[in-house]
């Protein structure tokens, strides 16, 4: 069974090709492109590049096609994406301005390119269902709760992967094996003692902290939007919400160039003065840059505040992991993040953290209590697994095996 998981931007088509033939696992194919201006042409250049590398005759050798699809009003989980989802995606357009549009968009596409096959979207927010209630709600009147201002928690397949994986390097394949068939068993089966804590910081362009115990979430620094929590590249991140109105009176501020704002112009864009690339803002601070400095220390801050929640909510720590771009490839702020924690047992080794990079490396010392590690994601490939548990149990069987 070939599954591929399309992974849409607003000028960024990137896919994988997953085969679970003969009960094995493979990713067969992965690529991209950016700048893209002709979204057409690049689904049929996908396409084109799995068929010129022999892996499918046409796209009939897909079984579907999965995507991470972000948040959606009254639907949750791995759901076929049909005209119905879809529209329902739209209704949290104005809640996930940078995420929903160019899936909207892109699904459509890929209905019209190839209507017989299912298009299959495992929500982000699917990670979070088991969460406890007063972990995820706002104190804010009933009927507000009822029209959806709740908190849902974002990247839950890549907290999700980091659940499963973390597991298995720690020795813990129960634990594994539990995250693993979380979304078809549900998160409520009586755990076996010991008990596995994990915070999982998925830190890159947009990130996110969760706090997960034997493979389940109990919760995420992503709220009612992916715009909240940490400060992301050009998102603002946890913001009081009298300050809006407070600005819209004073200043005249309209509700549309805030949100532009918001999500354009904020997060470490906002602090540093222009650069939202982490990089970027660490060779601006090391050149003297004051504002870029500050960003560096917002971000680390407010990621040990949330590391910080976890660890309480869980009574400690089995193991902290950073994953996605800054989290797998920035030595130095994971270095900040871990400074002075030696009194909760969290001790890196900064050798070892200076070496890591972008694959799987444990990063504390050898007698630190709480282990550190780096833990490359992989969410296209928890999109597959689910995909192909949606297919088999809704028996959509129209596809080659
Ligand atoms: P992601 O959203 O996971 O793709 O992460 C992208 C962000 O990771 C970029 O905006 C950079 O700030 C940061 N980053 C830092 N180092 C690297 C690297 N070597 N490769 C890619 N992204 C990096």
């Amino acid at each position: 069974m070939k599954i591929l998981v399309a992974n849409l931007g607003s000028t960024s088509l990137k896919w994988r090709l997953f085969d679970f033939s003969d009960r094995q696992e493979r990713m067969l194919h992965k690529g991209g492109f950016e700048r893209v201006a002709d979204y057409p042409k690049a689904i049929e250049d996908c396409l084109a590049q799995l068929r010129d590398a022999g892996h499918i005759a046409s796209e009939k050798d897909l079984a579907a096609v999965g995507f991470k699809t972000v948040m959606a009003r009254g639907l949750n989980g791995c759901v076929r994406l049909d005209e119905k989802a879809v529209q329902a995606m739209e209704a949290y357009n104005s809640i996930a301005p940078a995420h929903n549009p160019p899936y909207i968009s892109g699904i459509r596409l890929f209905a019209q390119r190839m209507p017989k096959t299912p298009l299959v979207g495992l929500f982000e927010t699917a990670f979070y269902r088991w969460a406890p209630e007063a972990a995820m709600r706002y104190a804010v009147p009933r009927a507000w709760h009822e029209a959806g201002v709740r908190r849902w928690g974002f990247h839950g397949a890549s907290h999700k992967f980091i659940a499963e994986r973390s597991a298995e390097l720690l020795g813990r394949e129960d634990v594994a094996q539990r995250a693993r068939r979380l979304y078809v068993d549900g998160g409520t089966s009586p755990v076996r003692k010991p008990d596995l804590r994990i915070i999982s910081c998925h830190l890159g362009g947009s990130s996110s902290i969760s706090g997960i115990l034997n493979g389940v979430a109990i919760g995420n620094s992503l709220g009612l939007s992916p715009q909240s929590g940490l400060p992301h590249n050009n998102r603002v991140g946890d913001l009081d919400a009298f300050a809006l109105p407070f600005l819209m009176r004073t200043t005249g501020l309209t509700l549309e160039e805030a949100e532009r704002l918001m999500c354009k112009e904020s997060g470490l864009k906002g602090l540093s003065g222009g650069h939202n690339d982490i990089r970027d803002i660490q060779t601006q601070a090391a050149l003297g840059n004051r504002d870029a400095k500050l960003a560096l220390d917002v971000f680390v801050h407010q990621t040990r505040h949330w590391i910080g929640a976890y660890f309480l909510q869980l009574n400690g720590a089995d193991a902290i992991v950073f994953t996605a771009g800054i989290g797998e490839n920035r030595s130095e702020v994971r270095e900040a993040i871990c400074a002075n924690l030696d009194h909760l047992g969290i001790v890196l080794d900064v050798e070892k953290n200076r070496s890591a990079r972008a694959q799987e490396s444990a990063i504390s010392t050898p007698d630190s209590p709480v282990k550190l590690m780096v833990i490359p994601t992989n969410e296209e490939l928890v999109v597959a697994r689910e995909v192909k548990r949606f297919l088999e149990k809704h028996c959509i069987a129209n596809h080659k095996s």
